[in-house]
């Protein structure tokens, strides 16, 4: 399929560069490396050969949320964002940005996405998950009262916020002591990423600010295929568990969510995700540089769906969702 539109699209500066060295071995490291540092090179090649029109680009993770100092945060945050909208002006037709944001201060990363969307012209932002604040062993979570200020600022923007993963701090990753291969994309991404999802759900926020949309990738971190039995577990049961929100969880997912292919090439996958968030909830994207683009492209070209849901998922419900006829240009 020509024209599609990829989301989940990562590039590292020299400051971050080493935050994604743990998740290659050795040997291939170097390829990561150089793919991470090229933006208008072999990207937009493998691009072109694989009918990708559109990237957002945004940084790579967990970088600035996992920079405890908040005025550290705010600055590797503008110097990534700086060298993205540089390089989004070299080819402003084939890439579009995602803010990194130093969510340390929800003051600060207010007002950095406020800068990136109405200075730098950026359609939305990234964060790798939860955010590190003052040393290496605390971990916040978004759902939090503090955050709801940015929360509004997000809604007021009308732009969408991208959920991407991080691993969880060696104090809450215990259970996969001695199964460091579960860590990473293997399981620890999905599972972190997807309780956080969670917890935003059932907080309320989504009856506080309805017109929120959160991305996330990887066919939705397993959400999808669990989305029944989180709202219906022990039906019979008089006192279900409660949380502070209004309506079913499902309802927040099918409303204030979207999902991406990202690092997920499978139809059956898929296919549940259709089912149960719709494809006009889905949206292609690749994980470039960790994933192939060939992998994610030449899957999704051929999976068998109805062409009309191809292009919903490829190209229309993005080019909609960050009302790319206004930014991409
Ligand atoms: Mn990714």
């Amino acid at each position: 399929m020509h024209g599609k539109v990829a989301l989940e699209e990562h590039f590292a500066i020299d400051e971050t560069l080493q935050d994604s060295a743990g998740f290659s071995p050795e040997a291939d490291w170097p390829e990561l490396k150089a793919r991470l540092l090229d933006i208008q090179d072999r990207r937009l090649r493998e691009m072109d050969s694989h009918g990708i029109e559109v990237m957002l680009l945004s940084l790579n993770a967990p970088a600035v949320q996992a920079i405890p100092d908040q005025n550290k945060a705010s600055e590797i945050s503008r110097r990534a964002n700086d060298f993205l909208a540089e390089q989004i002006q070299r080819q402003p037709k084939r890439f579009g940005g995602l803010a990194a944001l130093p969510m340390q201060s929800p003051d600060l990363a207010a007002r950095e996405l406020e800068r990136c969307v109405g200075e730098l012209g950026f359609c939305g932002a990234l964060v790798n998950g939860f955010s590190q604040i003052g040393g290496n062993e605390s971990g916040i979570y978004y759902d939090l009262n503090a955050y709801w200020p940015f929360w509004a600022e997000v809604e007021r923007l009308d732009v969408p916020f991208y959920l991407h993963p991080r691993n969880p701090l060696p104090k809450d990753a215990a259970i996969y002591e001695g199964h460091r291969w579960l860590m990473g994309p293997t399981w620890a991404f999905g599972q972190e990423t997807a309780v956080h999802a969670l917890r935003l759900m059932g907080s309320g926020l989504f009856d506080a600010y309805p017109r929120l949309n959160i991305i996330i990738g990887h066919m939705g971190e397993g959400l999808p295929y669990s989305m029944w039995r989180i709202d219906n577990h022990n039906k019979w049961m008089r006192e279900q568990n409660r949380y502070p929100a209004k309506r079913m969880i499902a309802d927040y997912f099918r409303e204030n969510f979207y999902i991406t292919t990202s690092g997920n090439f499978r139809t059956q996958t898929l296919i549940d995700a259709m089912l149960e968030i719709g494809a006009d909830r889905i949206l292609f994207s690749t994980d470039w540089p960790f994933e192939n683009i060939d992998h994610a492209s030449d899957w999704f070209d051929a999976a068998p769906i109805a062409e009309g849901d191809r292009h919903k998922i490829g190209r229309d419900n993005a080019r909609a969702l960050f009302k790319l006829d206004q930014t991409v240009k």
